[in-house]
């Protein structure tokens, strides 16, 4: 029996390993919930589960969350432990008792929760790739000195592992985190194309958030979903497979695949080429992230190659998509520049979100943060360093928006 800890426990994530808990009771017990705002699920799930701690990025719901509890019945010895605030998120993130960690909290949010899991000791389910992108210079020193292991439930990275682990490296790949991984020659990470796959260019300046925010294949949250129209959530991903599995940039490629079945090749040494299969379900990934190393018997909808008919792959465009540049060069400059190009986007999403700006001022504001970053880049950051440019790249974001800083004209943003 393993104990997991779920980080955003409301979200896509988290409701789809809490989901997996429920399918596989004998295996698992969830031991640690941590949610935002949504209190009416959060309640759903306590009950479910039972948790041992519980914890709310703001502490103000405390009291909320309590009375909902008590209306339920589950009040005094039947409660769990309440904490909340940044320090609550580290506890639930750190709970004794958990085993593995599932990293489900969008964005760099997530940063500090998941550095406390590791600091003890945990292993990780990391779904949340903002937080090793914008830290990978902190995060990698931190997982060697308490031995946690990064298991990627980021479906890409997931399957990548998984064809590692047909390889004689298998040992290694037990998330040889950062370092070269001996006769992995290149990654190919596949996309699906995102909202506007099947956009022509030259439309996406009619591009609206409803647009952006439907996805043609997978299921996510909001952040994640315009990312993938952007196609910065491959970019993101480029950076994370580099982190992940120690490959220099010129040796992790994207490509279109828009039926999203062939989660990610590698190529070997001797030009073999590994994929792994499955319909675009995010409960396989994080399966295999509580199951490893071993497999678990699953009933679900099995393969079926006839029914998909065909996969077919090409080239992304680097002018339909500019965030996929942007990603590669803040992953080429390294240091500083993968978390200040994090925290534009995020940003930059978030008002795209708020109908503050266009789809097509994405790119733009966040080249811009990062054109400006150049001069103050810091190659070796410490934690610190990493927080202050996050801070600083959003601040930057924002005044751009202010100034009116916009390749489309306010009169074409959906009124
Ligand atoms: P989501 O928006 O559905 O859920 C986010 C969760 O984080 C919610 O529980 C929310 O309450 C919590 N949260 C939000 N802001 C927070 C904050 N400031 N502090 C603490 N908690 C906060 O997001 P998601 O789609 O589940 O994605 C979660 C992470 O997993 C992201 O990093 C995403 O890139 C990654 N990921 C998601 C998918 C997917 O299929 N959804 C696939 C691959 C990777
Ligand atoms: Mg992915």
């Amino acid at each position: 029996m393993k104990s997991i800890s779920v980080l955003g426990s409301t979200g896509s994530i988290g409701t789809q390993t809490l989901q997996i808990a429920e399918e596989f009771p004998e295996q698992f017990r969830v031991v640690s919930l941590t949610a935002g705002r949504n209190l009416e699920l959060l309640v759903t799930q306590i009950q479910r589960h039972r948790p041992e701690v519980v914890a709310l990025a703001d502490s103000d719901l405390l009291p909320e969350l309590e009375q909902r509890l008590t209306d339920v019945g589950i009040n005094g010895a039947k409660a769990p432990q309440l904490v909340g605030g940044p320090d609550g998120l580290n506890t639930a993130a750190a709970w004794d008792s958990g085993d593995l960690v599932v990293t489900g909290i969008v964005g760099c949010a997530g940063l500090l929760p998941t550095l406390a899991a590791i600091r003890a000791g945990k292993d990780l389910a990391l779904a949340n790739k903002e937080t090793l992108i914008a830290a990978g210079p902190v995060v990698l020193p931190e997982l060697k000195k308490s031995g946690s292991r990064l298991l990627p439930a980021d479906s890409e990275h997931s399957a990548i592992f998984q064809c590692l682990q047909g390889t004689p490296w298998a040992e290694n790949a037990r998330l040889s985190t950062g370092v070269p991984t001996p006769g992995l020659r290149r990654i190919q990470l596949t996309a699906s194309g995102g909202a506007f796959r099947d956009w022509a260019a030259a439309d996406l300046e009619k591009a609206t958030v409803s647009d952006a925010t439907r996805h043609p294949n997978w299921s996510m949250g909001r952040k994640i979903t315009v990312d993938s129209a952007s196609l910065m959530n491959k970019g993101l991903e480029v950076i994370e497979a580099h982190y992940l599995f120690g490959l220099d940039y010129d040796h992790i490629e994207i490509v279109i695949h828009p039926q999203s079945i062939i989660h990610s090749m590698i190529e070997l040494a001797d030009s073999s080429v590994l994929a792994q299969l499955g319909w675009p379900d995010m409960k396989l990934p994080i399966l295999y992230c509580l199951s490893w190393p071993s497999r678990l018997e699953t009933p679900w909808r099995r393969l079926d190659l006839t029914e998909v008919g065909q996969l077919s792959f090409r080239a992304p465009d680097p002018a339909k998509y500019p965030c996929m540049k942007l990603a590669y060069d803040a992953g080429r400059a390294g240091g500083t520049m993968p978390a200040v190009m994090n925290a534009a986007n995020e940003e930059a999403v978030a008002q795209f979100l708020e109908e503050r700006i266009h789809f097509l001022d994405i790119p733009v504001v966040i080249e811009a943060a990062c054109e400006q970053h150049k001069a103050d880049l810091m190659a070796h950051p410490q934690l610190d360093d990493v927080l202050t440019v996050d801070q600083w790249a959003r601040q930057s974001v924002r005044e751009q928006v202010k100034r009116g800083a916009r390749r489309i004209p306010a009169a074409s943003l959906a009124a």
